[in-house]
C-alpha cells in the first residue's frame, strides 16, 4: 500500500510535510506512526541525537535500500513539531498547549537524548510558569531541572495549592512522584507559615506618622473603632491599631495561609480596608497612600522571608 493511501486514512486533513522535509536528495526517511514520510539527512540526525548516531553507526543489512525508512513512534503532527525545533532550515511552529509541549520535549530529550534542547525547552516552559505553575513544576521535576522547579514552585505560591485537590485530576500529576508532590506541599506550608508572621505582629516595621491609621490613634479621641488588642512595632511595643487596618491584617493572615504570594495590591485584597478607611474623616485623608506604602513594605518583607525557605528536592 502506498504512503499516500496510509495518510488519507489516518489524518484529517492529510498532513504533508513542507520544506525542508520534502528534500528528494535526503538519505533517510522518517515515517510517522500515521504514515507520513519526512525526508531528512542522517548526518543532521546524528549530530543532534546520540540515539540516531548509534543507530546509523550500526552495520546496515545488505538488502538495505539506498534511502532507508525508519518507522517512528510519533504522529506526523508531533514529528513535524519535534523536527522544527532544531532541524536546519526549518521554521519552528508554535505548540498550542502545555501538555503538547511536555510530550514534545519528552520525546526529544528522553527518547532521542537531544540534551541541547534543554535550555530552549526551559525557556518555552517558563512562559507557562505564571498560568500553570504546578504543571511546570511537575515537568521540571520529571526532567530533574532544579532551577525551573524552584521558579515554578515559587510561582505556585500565588495560588491556593489545595485548589489542585478540588479540580479534576490534572494529567501533569503523572509527572510527579508522591515524594515530589509532598515536597511541593511542604514548601507551600513552610512558606505560608513565614508569610503570615508579618501580618500577626508588626515587630518587623517601625511605627511612624506614616503608619496606617496613625491619624486616629494619635488623636486620643478615636474616630475609628480600634482593635481589641495592642500591637508591637519594632520601635513601639503595645500600641493601638485602628480597626480597619487590624481587620485587613487578619484577613491577609488567612489568605496567606493558602496563597503565601497572593497579590497584596489586588482589589480583592484591598477593597474592604479602603471602604472602611473611607468612613473615617481622619484616616481617609491619607489612609490610601499609607496603606499602599505599607503594602509595598509587606510585600518586600514576605518576598525576602520566602526566599529563605528551601524547596527540598530529592534529585
Ligand atoms: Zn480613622
Amino acid at each position: 500500500m502506498s504512503t499516500t493511501s496510509n495518510i488519507a486514512h489516518s489524518t484529517t486533513p492529510p498532513f504533508s510535510p513542507l520544506a525542508p522535509f520534502d528534500d528528494p536528495g535526503a538519505d533517510v526517511i522518517l515515517r510517522s506512526s500515521d504514515g507520513t514520510d519526512f525526508h531528512v539527512y542522517r548526518v543532521v540526525l546524528s549530530l543532534a541525537s546520540p540515539f540516531f548516531k548509534e543507530m546509523f553507526g550500526l552495520p546496515q543489512p545488505p538488502f538495505e535500500p539506498e534511502v532507508p525508512t525508519l518507522p517512528m513512534a510519533e504522529s506526523a503532527v508531533v514529528l513535524d513539531r519535534m523536527l522544527r525545533f532544531w532541524y536546519p532550515g526549518a521554521q519552528p511552529i508554535a505548540i498550542p498547549t502545555l501538555d503538547e509541549l511536555r510530550d514534545t520535549f519528552e520525546s526529544l530529550i528522553v527518547r532521542y537524548d537531544m540534551q541541547f534542547i534543554v535550555p530552549f525547552a526551559k525557556r518555552q516552559l517558563r512562559e507557562y510558569v505564571q498560568e500553570h505553575p504546578v504543571a511546570v513544576f511537575a515537568i521540571a521535576c520529571r526532567h530533574e531541572w532544579k532551577d525551573l522547579a524552584r521558579e515554578a514552585a515559587k510561582s505556585s505560591l500565588s495560588v491556593p495549592i489545595h485548589d489542585v485537590c478540588d479540580s479534576p485530576r490534572p494529567s501533569h500529576l503523572n509527572d510527579m512522584t508522591a515524594d515530589t508532590y509532598h515536597s511541593l506541599l511542604r514548601y507551600h506550608s513552610r512558606c505560608a507559615r513565614v508569610a503570615r508572621v508579618p501580618t500577626s505582629t508588626l515587630e518587623w516595621i517601625n511605627r511612624s506618622d506614616e503608619t496606617p491609621g496613625a491619624n486616629c490613634t494619635e488623636r486620643g479621641d478615636y474616630s475609628c473603632p480600634f482593635d481589641d488588642r495592642t500591637w508591637d512595632y519594632a520601635n513601639a511595643p503595645g500600641r493601638p491599631l485602628v480597626g480597619w487596618f487590624a481587620g485587613h491584617l487578619k484577613r491577609l493572615n488567612t489568605t496567606l495561609a493558602n496563597s503565601p504570594l497572593v497579590r497584596l495590591d489586588s482589589p480583592e485584597v484591598l477593597t474592604l480596608a479602603i471602604k472602611q478607611m473611607a468612613a473615617c474623616p481622619f484616616c481617609k485623608t491619607n489612609g490610601f497612600e499609607r496603606l499602599a506604602k505599607f503594602t509595598v513594605a509587606l510585600k518586600a518583607k514576605i518576598d525576602r522571608d520566602i526566599d529563605s525557605v528551601e524547596l527540598e528536592l530529592n534529585f
